[in-house]
């Protein structure tokens, strides 16, 4: 039974990585799609191909999540192609390592203008569709660093910490309303992101602290996505939700 057919969700970062797994599997529980992209449009097409050959609606639909005018006329094009939204999730995400001291008021802006920013859009552009069914999804991709903190991740850990904080606040607002809205916070997870920090033997050496002896998948995040979109998930709220193989229990 395709538990979310009819319903619409709006992912930024959707075109590859653990967006891409996200969206698959909501595809595979009926849901529709509007994956977002900011530069890599033949990625995107391939995960819109991919999530209508299980049947469902799917577009590509350009971002830059900065951008408040670009993330207004995204959401346009999500009501007008596929309906009002009913989940909405933030994948977009972009690394800076590097020591606290060599970062630039740059760095800092971009951090935090995709994670944090980005999230304040996404929502701000979606929720009154939310708010106007009285039920639906917010996920916001966070990371093990928002909790423990990562050394030479000092921008990126403050920013995943500030999405923990918003989804457990915005949790308390919209409960009334029948919305549930979480964190996901990944370990580490086999994407282009990791492979930009790390090469194959640090990925080797650092599957090795994970108790489960390896790095996670995206569709492994995916799955757990889906699940917190279904009915069945519907008391779960204001939670961060740990995926990381028992790295950080
Ligand atoms: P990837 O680097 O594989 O993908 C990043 C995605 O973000 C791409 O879809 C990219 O679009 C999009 N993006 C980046 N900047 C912008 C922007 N300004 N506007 C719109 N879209 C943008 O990352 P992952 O899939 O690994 O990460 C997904 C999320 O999970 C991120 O929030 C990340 O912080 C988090 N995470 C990842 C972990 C990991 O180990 N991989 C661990 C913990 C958390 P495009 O392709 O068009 O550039």
């Amino acid at each position: 039974m395709k538990l979310l057919q009819g319903q619409t969700a709006w992912i930024t970062g959707g075109n590859r990585g653990i967006g891409a797994g996200i969206a698959i599997a909501l595809a595979e529980a009926g849901a529709n799609l509007a994956i977002g992209f900011r530069e890599q449009a033949e990625q995107a097409e391939k995960i819109v191909t991919m999530c209508q050959e299980l049947g469902v609606q799917a577009i590509p639909v350009q971002m830059d999540v900065k951008d408040f005018t670009a993330m207004h006329e995204a959401y346009q094009s999500v009501r007008f192609n596929l309906g009002e939204p009913s989940i909405l999730i933030h994948s977009a995400g972009i690394s800076q390592i590097g020591l606290f001291q060599d970062m630039t008021q740059q760095h800092y802006e971009e951090v935090m203008d995709v994670h944090v920013r980005g999230a304040f859009h996404l929502i701000q552009f979606g929720l009154p569709s939310l708010l106007k069914r009285k039920s639906g999804r917010i996920i916001l991709l966070s990371s093990i660093w928002g909790e423990t903190g990562g050394a030479e991740e000092v921008l990126y850990s403050a920013a995943k910490g500030a999405l923990n904080g918003m989804a457990k606040a915005l949790a308390k607002e919209l409960a009334p309303s029948g919305i549930t809205v979480n964190a996901v916070a990944p370990g580490a997870i086999h994407t282009q992101m990791l492979n930009q920090q790390l090469t194959k033997d640090e990925q080797y050496e650092l599957a090795k602290e994970i108790p489960m002896g390896r790095l996670g998948t995206a569709e492994e995040v995916g799955s757990l996505v889906r699940y917190l979109c279904l009915p069945e998930a519907g008391y779960i709220t204001g939670q961060v939700i740990h995926v990381n193989g028992g790295w950080h229990t």
